[in-house]
Parts: structure tokens; C-alpha cells; sequence
């Protein structure tokens, strides 16, 4: 996979002194107060930290109406090699284009003599990660809830040939009333027409489709059906607590997505439409796994409750009625 710093961090590997000296590398410095473009036209009040992923710090940004976003920061000595820089641009070209309610929105970009600038919409409440380390997992109405959002933001996605290829609970950011903004298309991949075939082999380990890691049919690369594949990645950690695929190191969990072993642990009542759903998802045929139709349609929408909205407090405790 063509990410080892975010990835390691991500399967759970240990974060050795040698990764948080590239790491320091690449992060950008702490901004000025003020952010300014090249021009001094555009300007923003720089707060505190958000967060920060594999090359990129977040920071909490006001324009002068009063309007808060984040600011994706990136250093441009970061982007000196031309993978860093693919990386970059290939984020920014599909970012722009997603205008979805279910996509974080792509406010503007711009950059001073340090760093670049991704304006972003703010998601106030963290990532679905952040959520599930709060309560550990999730009922089966809260995730028909996100499922749905996740599935129109992959409609809108899919159909303008656009596949994410980083999907995961961290990538899945939750704005002021707790809907779904999914964020990182850093490693998306823009398609020319539909048919196109990718072969890059990237993602993070965890979500990783089998087709990613061993080439796909006759090698003939990937698709589309890589989100579904970390969508019941998804799925199954919102039910169960943790990733289907989960391993002390990276080779197991490749291991185990080869041979598609995973369990359903008995400790957990989950339904059966639920299982049902998450295994037509973790199939490793990339052509058996259902469409975002099939799946929008499926038994496990019908078979319970599905909440109107989620609650603030749901991103700390499990909800009294659902
Ligand atoms: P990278 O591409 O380096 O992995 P991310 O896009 O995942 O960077 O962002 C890094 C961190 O910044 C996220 O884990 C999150 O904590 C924070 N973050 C990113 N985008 C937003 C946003 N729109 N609103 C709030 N926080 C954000």
C-alpha cells in the first residue's frame, strides 16, 4: 500500500521513532495567527489544531464574517516528490468537483511563501473512529442511519466515476447534527469512463479489498466494488467494535482478507439481516458484491427501526429508545 505512515498507524502497528521523524518532515509547522494568500486578498483567523493525518495538520479557521471552517495544511516542502505531489493534486482535482450533503465541501484553496490551504467545511463532532472509541460500538437503527448517508454520498460519488479508495470510520466525519461528511480523497481515483481499471495497490490495511492487494481477476486491477468491500468493512466494526480483518500485524490481516476469514463473536446480538448484509459486502468476488441499489434495498433497512436523526449525545452514549 502505497501509504505505510497512516496505514501503520491505522492497523494498529507501533508508531516507531524512525516514522515520527518522517512524519515531523513532511506535518507542516504551526501557521501564522492570521492566514493570508500570496496576494493578501484572502484571509483567515487561525485557531486551534483539529487534527492530523498521514501529511496533513487541520486547523480550526474563521473568515472575517465570522464563519468557521477547517484548513487542511500542507507543507509545500512536503510536496517535492512526485508521488507527494500526485497525491496532492489528485485529492484537490476531485475534491473540488463533490458537492454532496453527505461530502465534507470544498470551500477554497490557497497558499502563503510555507504551506497550502484546503478550506473545508467544518465537521464539528470528529470522525465515526473517534465516535466508535467513545462507545465502542453502535446500535443497529444508528447504523442503518449512517449506512443510508454513506450509501447516497457513494451514489453521487460513484456516478461521476469518481472511487474513494480510502474509505474507513476516520475518513467519515460527522458535522453539527451528526450527519455523515465523508472526507480524505487523497487517495481517490478519478476514472475516464466507467470500464477503466485501476492497479494501484493503496488503501489502509484494514479496508483493504482483496482484489486491491492480489491484482483482481486474470490482474486485470480494480474498480468501484473496492468501496463496497470497505463499506462491510465499515459496517461489521460498527456492529461488532472493531475491524472483521483486525491483526497485531499488517501481513495477518492481509492474510486473513486472502482467505476471507472472519468471525461473527457470539458476545454481540446482532440480526441476522445485519450479518446477511455484511457478508453479500465482504464477498471476495468483486462482481457478487451487491450494488448501492441492492444494498439501499436490502432486509436490514426494513428490519427495525431507522431514526429520523441522531442525537448529540449519541457520539458519547448509546441511545435510551433505539
Ligand atoms: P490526511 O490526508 O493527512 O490523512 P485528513 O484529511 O484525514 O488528513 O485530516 C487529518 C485530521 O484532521 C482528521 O483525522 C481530523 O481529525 C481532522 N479533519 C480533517 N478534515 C476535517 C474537517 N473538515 N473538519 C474537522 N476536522 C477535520
Amino acid at each position: 500500500p502505497s501509504r505505510p505512515l497512516a496505514s501503520a498507524a491505522a492497523a494498529g502497528a507501533p508508531t516507531t521513532p524512525r516514522i515520527q521523524k518522517i512524519r515531523k518532515k513532511y506535518l507542516c509547522e504551526t501557521p501564522p495567527a492570521v492566514l493570508h494568500d500570496l496576494k493578501g486578498v484572502k484571509e483567515y483567523d487561525r485557531g486551534r489544531q483539529l487534527g492530523e493525518g498521514g501529511f496533513a495538520r487541520c486547523f480550526l479557521v474563521q473568515n472575517k464574517n465570522g464563519t468557521l471552517f477547517a484548513a487542511k495544511t500542507v507543507s509545500k516542502k512536503s510536496l517535492t516528490s512526485p508521488k507527494m505531489k500526485s497525491k496532492f493534486f489528485g485529492e484537490l482535482a476531485v475534491h473540488q468537483k463533490m458537492k454532496h450533503p453527505n461530502i465534507v465541501r470544498f470551500v477554497e484553496v490557497f497558499e502563503d511563501p510555507v504551506n497550502i490551504y484546503m478550506i473545508l467545511e467544518l465537521c464539528h463532532n470528529k470522525s465515526l473512529m473517534d465516535m466508535m472509541r467513545r462507545r465502542k460500538r453502535f446500535t443497529e437503527p444508528e447504523v442503518r442511519f449512517f449506512m443510508l448517508q454513506l450509501m447516497g454520498a457513494l451514489k453521487y460519488m460513484h456516478g461521476r466515476n469518481v472511487i474513494h479508495r480510502d474509505l474507513k470510520l476516520g475518513n467519515i466525519f460527522l458535522d453539527e447534527h451528526m450527519n455523515i461528511k465523508i472526507g480524505d480523497f487523497g487517495l481517490a481515483a478519478l476514472l475516464v469512463d466507467e470500464n477503466e481499471r485501476k492497479k494501484t495497490i493503496c488503501g489502509t490495511p484494514n479496508y483493504i479489498a482483496p482484489e486491491v492487494l492480489f491484482g483482481g481477476k486474470d490482474g486485470e486491477g480494480h474498480s468501484f466494488e473496492v468501496d463496497l468491500w470497505a463499506v462491510g468493512v465499515i459496517m461489521y466494526a460498527m456492529l461488532v467494535g472493531k475491524p472483521p480483518f483486525q491483526s497485531t500485524d499488517v501481513n495477518s490481516i492481509y492474510k486473513k482478507i486472502k482467505h476471507n476469514s472472519f468471525e461473527w463473536p457470539g458476545s454481540v446480538m446482532i440480526s441476522q439481516s445485519a450479518k446477511a448484509l455484511v457478508n453479500a459486502l465482504l464477498n471476495s468476488d468483486p462482481d457478487a458484491r451487491p450494488s448501492l441499489d441492492e444494498i439501499a434495498n436490502h432486509n436490514f433497512f426494513k428490519a427495525g427501526l431507522f431514526p429520523k436523526s441522531i442525537p448529540l449525545s449519541a457520539s458519547v452514549r448509546p441511545p435510551s429508545s433505539t
